[in-house]
């Protein structure tokens, strides 16, 4: 009774549907390799970085009012400095998500009548309203920041020509996405995004070269901030929180950089001084720790999704083959309904919420219904199994997550199961 295949079978998994993700599983045996070996170099780079800064068990501590002299905050964050290879961070309980880490960075280091330049043409859904290009109160346009975009050329890389003529006396930040978000565009490898900030760096050495690093961290071996960005964000319920932290984000970056978002987040004068870390520092600690084996499981439920739907005949972006850059995996089913019942499976194979069914909602920040699937032990982290994707054309599903590679290979037969059952997909007889 201890066999695999009968405790699927408990689960809801067919017989048909574990076979056709067992042939698929084989195959890339030697790809999955590769990753344990990057996330075994980059948990070296955690422990070192803690090592380094002597992390100690009164960094474990928890402080609460002002939380001034927080030895865990402050020793975190040169956890996160060094790990980055940057000269100082700033990651707070207190920074609410990944589009709050973005909009304390921008808004702490741009000043009226500044222009912010996204070169890699429309940036992350929520950050239309904080720049402005969807009008909204608080907006950086608001404030008298300007903004220009300019777009990725057909094959998805960089139109150098038309970044340089966008450049200008008053381009004071470049802003880098490096995920897809919510596009199909193909998603930045760090060694791109180093040559493209080099080249910014050629035409205006001073310009503020920024990395929005959602979904990235630990996929690689290096990051943005060895590559030249001034300053890299991103989100602790994505890769770097290691589905342990419960809240957070963090910025890295120059000195200056980061003390001017601490001045913004917090208030001028005060900057990193104050901000009580209310008992998280465990979490924060043991979660990057964590976060190099997490976000390698991650990856493997990736590329194996990308594998059996792309043998179903789907669209999947990043395609089965192609090296990978960050946790995202699309597929586009071009029918409603595949996105839906993806979900659904997504969310039939979580720890929490199992028997929930996802439908789609006018989400706050968002132009179109968005569904989302997400059993997790913190309220919508994406570092946990989850799935997403707006209802519209052409129907793609964002698929992230998996705290470990178990849990994310029986979401994506999960998911499977319930496609094959609605006759989306269909199975090789
Ligand atoms: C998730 C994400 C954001 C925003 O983060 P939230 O935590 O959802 O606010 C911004 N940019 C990218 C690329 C993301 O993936």
């Amino acid at each position: 009774m201890q066999e695999l295949s009968s405790m699927y079978s408990e689960l809801g998994i067919s017989k048909e549907v574990l076979e056709y993700g067992k042939k698929i599983e084989e195959k890339l045996k030697e790809r999955f390799e590769k990753i344990d070996e990057t996330a075994e170099y980059n948990q070296l780079k955690v422990i070192h970085a803690m090592q380094k800064h002597k992390v100690s068990e009164a960094c474990l501590y928890s402080s609460s009012g002002y939380g001034y002299n927080d030895l865990g905050r402050d020793t975190l964050e040169e956890v996160y400095a060094e790990a980055f290879h940057a000269e100082a961070a700033l990651v707070r309980p207190q920074i609410a998500c990944g589009t709050h880490a973005l909009a304390v960075a921008l808004s702490g280091n741009l000043r009226p009548g500044d222009e912010l330049l996204s070169p890699v043409g429309k940036p992350y859904d929520t950050l239309e309203e904080v720049i402005g290009i969807r009008p909204s109160k608080g907006s950086l346009a608001e404030y008298g920041v300007t903004y220009r975009q300019v777009e990725l050329l057909e094959d998805g890389t960089f139109d150098y020509e038309a970044i340089k003529n966008a450049i200008n006396e008053r381009t004071k930040l470049v802003e880098i996405q490096r995920s897809k978000g919510y596009l199909t565009r193909p998603t930045f490898s760090v060694k791109q995004i180093g040559e493209l900030i080099h080249f910014i760096k050629e035409i205006k050495p001073d310009v503020i070269c920024m990395v929005d690093n959602c979904y990235g961290e630990f996929v690689e071996r290096i990051e943005p901030s060895d590559v030249g960005a001034d300053m890299v964000v991103g989100s602790l319920i994505k890769n770097p929180g290691g589905g342990l932290a419960p809240i957070g984000g963090y910025i890295v970056g120059t000195k200056e950089c980061v003390e001017n978002a601490a001045y913004r987040l917090t208030s001028p004068g005060l900057g990193k001084e104050v901000g009580a870390t209310l008992g998280v520092n465990p979490a924060f600690y043991q979660g990057f720790f964590l976060a190099p084996t997490v976000v390698a499981g991650a990856l493997k439920g990736a590329i194996f999704a990308a594998n059996i739907y792309e043998t179903l005949g789907f669209d999947v972006s990043p395609n089965g083959s192609e090296s990978r850059h960050d946790i995202i995996q699309a597929v586009t089913f071009h029918v409603p309904e595949g996105v839906i019942e993806f979900c659904k499976g997504i969310q039939a194979a979580a720890p929490v919420d199992s028997f929930v069914e996802p439908e789609p909602w006018a989400m706050p920040g968002y132009d179109s219904e968005v569904i989302m699937a997400a059993g997790a032990f913190v309220q919508g982290s994406s570092i946990e199994l989850s799935a997403d994707g707006p209802i519209k054309p052409p129907y793609t599903v964002y698929f992230q997550g998996g705290l470990t590679w178990a849990h994310a290979k029986f979401g994506i037969l999960m998911s499977l199961q319930k496609l094959v059952e609605k006759e989306i997909a269909v199975l090789p007889k």
